[in-house]
């Protein structure tokens, strides 16, 4: 089901919320004045309903605060957000739901297996929950988690409100093309051009300015932002998240939180070491090759973090004459939505059907509904919302808005995703063209909303991307792979003004220039993951500016004095935390799973079609481990995942 955005207003999120939670409370009420024995029936539906009843309050309502053009709504909707995510905890905390669901439990049903599944998951809740645990240890375990919430809450909106800018003048555009100088406010002085904390700004700027200095200045106010306000939130934070790791029985909280994912701490340790070493040995070279080109340039030979974009690209540029902006007039946003939506329609089995009429919350967003291609089921909705916009959310993302499940009326309820994203805007002179590694997110983000939509799940729970937290980067991770095949860009990728289809010999150099510095570019990613497991893997206290020393070392490269990168790390506070290794984890799984395409046909539909059916029809009904060797028709291997790294 679709709502209507268009008259969205603070109020109206708050009372959708309270609404919900009201209906979703009168559910569990009911279940726990059973008379008689609980069933699958009159226990485990009403409990699934009354989660499918919170999670689209959530998306009509609380997500506004990650979109919504308007600051009211936004604040609004934040604050809903945080009851939602309060109410789940409560309902854990009930001890009359959990003796309901126990009495099930004990009482062994007979139940399909996705639904045993999710009482066993309700246990799992419930153990975590402390029920076990004496009563005042329990109150103390829910006011943590409560507290935690709020911290969480707060953290992501201080992140999302943030904006800052430096101001630079025409010589210090210099590198920049004239598309990029052009889609720049005029700063407050004379002459002068407004460089945003904006991915569209940021990430061209410092891939491609030769002002070495401002460079610096604008990747440090970044790594600055934020401090005086998230630096306690996050401190608190990690307090309260040792508490309750302590409440119930685990190490730490990287115990906690890995304990419902696939790895558990050892292995993720273990994971790095066998990866960092390599990696280190291979970015010596690269390394190397930037400090020359670094003393030439610059007459400096210290390699810092701000240049690390900049030689990238310049490496592309002058050794494999991949300019990101002549291959940008090969992208323009239209024509890559239609050809990443054919070329999965075909591999798939779908159709999309794009909506005139989207009542969404910014007239930029696209809507289009998802339909079987052999039985005509419209299975479902998705919304795309690309460019960015003041108070948007600064990243790029999907949001479950509905999640697909089988509701107590046996009737399907169709998926709604919404994918977010930050890409380069049109311009008066030229549409939206995108940077090949703008079309890599896209495609990225797209298999999240495929994940989300192409679900048969019937319960909340399991529903679509709702896997283990550390395989949900799987399905995506796998999507990026296409955006380098030269007959999948063939498909699409046509010159903005001619026509012209994008020249073989520009395909071949981009895809030549792909792992210029890759091993660099890998340790960055382990530095974020290993940054996060030292925040969670201790059960006592540490100081977080030795904590981010200490993981930045694999990086190989100067600490930046007087930053403070976890201020504005959204994922240790946004559901990622202990997490983080989760993005190169799962890398393994997708590279793995694609393998299957390279060696069967990358386009080669029956493939596509065991991808949906195994993969993203199953979403968590089952482990991941048992969906990779359902579609692998073997264990995993890292083999695919080294070997594109080039180890
Ligand atoms: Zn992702």
């Amino acid at each position: 089901m679709l709502y209507d955005y268009t008259n969205t207003t603070p109020e109206g999120v708050t009372n959708i919320t309270d609404t919900a939670i009201e209906a979703a409370n009168e559910l569990i009420n009911a279940i726990v004045a059973v008379e008689g024995p609980n069933t699958i029936a009159n226990t485990l539906l009403p409990l699934n309903e009354a989660a499918a009843i919170i999670e689209a309050a959530y998306g009509q309502g609380a997500f506004m605060a990650r979109v919504h053009p308007e600051a009211a709504v936004r604040i609004a909707a934040t604050d809903e957000e945080e009851k939602i995510n309060k109410w789940g905890i409560d309902v854990v905390f009930r001890s009359d739901l959990y003796a309901a669901i126990r009495g099930l439990t004990d009482s062994e049903p007979e139940a399909t297996p996705e639904h045993l599944r999710l009482l066993d998951f309700w246990m799992r809740d419930f153990r975590r929950a402390g029920h076990e645990l004496d009563a005042e240890q329990q109150a103390e375990l829910k006011t943590l988690k409560q507290r935690l919430v709020e911290l969480e809450v707060a953290f992501s909106a201080n992140v999302d409100a943030y904006s800052d800018h430096i101001e630079v003048t025409r010589k210090e555009l210099d590198g920049l093309p004239n598309s990029f100088i052009d889609a720049l406010k005029p700063g407050d002085a004379e002459g002068t051009y407004r460089v945003t904390l904006d991915y569209p700004d940021l990430f061209p700027y410092l891939q491609n300015a030769t002002s070495r200095g401002r460079r610096e200045e604008l990747l440090r106010k970044k790594n600055t932002s934020v401090v005086e306000e998230n630096r306690p939130l996050l401190e608190e934070a990690l307090g309260l998240r040792r508490r309750v790791a302590q409440l119930v029985g685990y190490d730490s909280w990287a115990h906690h939180s890995m304990d419902v994912k696939m790895a558990d701490p050892d292995r993720v340790e273990r994971f790095y070491a066998d990866l960092v070493p390599r990696l280190k040995e291979k970015v010596k070279a690269e390394h190397d090759k930037m400090r020359s080109m670094l003393a030439e340039e610059y007459g400096d030979d210290t390699l810092q973090q701000w240049d690390i974009n900049y030689y990238s690209t310049k490496i592309r540029r002058d050794e494999y004459g991949v300019d990101q902006y002549d291959v940008a007039n090969y992208f323009p946003l239209e024509a890559v939505i239609d050809g990443m939506l054919d070329l999965t329609a075909e591999m798939f089995g779908v159709t999309y059907v794009r909506q005139d009429e989207t009542n969404a919350w910014h007239p930029d967003v696209y809507l289009y509904a998802i339909v079987d291609s052999e039985t005509d089921e419209h299975l479902a909705y998705f919304y795309m919302d690309l460019f960015p916009r003041e108070g948007k959310y600064g990243h790029a993302a999907a949001f479950d808005l509905v999640a697909g499940h089988t509701n107590l009326a046996g009737e399907k309820i169709r998926p709604v995703a919404a994918m977010v994203a930050n890409f380069t805007k049109p311009t008066d002179e030229a549409p939206s063209l995108l940077r090949h590694d703008e079309v890599l997110t896209l495609f990225h983000e797209f298999g999240h909303i495929l994940h989300q939509t192409l679900t048969r799940a019937e319960t909340v729970r399991f529903s679509g991307a709702n896997t283990e937290w550390d395989f949900v980067e799987a399905p995506s991770q796998i999507m990026e792979h296409w955006t380098w095949e030269p007959d999948v860009l063939a498909r699409f990728a046509r010159h903005y003004q001619s026509g012209e289809q994008i020249p073989q010999e520009m395909v071949g150099q981009l895809v030549a220039a792909r792992d210029v510095n890759i091993a660099a570019a890998s340790l960055r990613q382990a530095y974020f993951g290993i940054l996060d497991l030292l925040l969670h893997d201790d059960a006592e206290k540490r100081d977080l500016d030795a904590l981010d020393r200490e993981a930045y070392e694999v990086n190989e490269l100067p600490f930046p004095e007087g930053t403070f990168f976890l201020a504005s790390f959204g994922h240790v506070m946004g559901g990622y935390d202990a997490g983080y290794y989760g993005y190169l984890w799962s890398k393994v799984f997708g590279d793995d799973m694609y393998s299957r395409f390279q060696s069967e046909g990358i386009l080669n539909p029956s493939v596509g079609r065991a991808y949906r059916s195994v993969i993203l029809e199953q979403g968590g009904s089952k482990d991941a481990d048992t969906l990779l060797l359902e579609f692998l028709g073997r264990p995993p291997s890292n083999e695919a995942f080294l070997a594109n790294l080039g180890l």
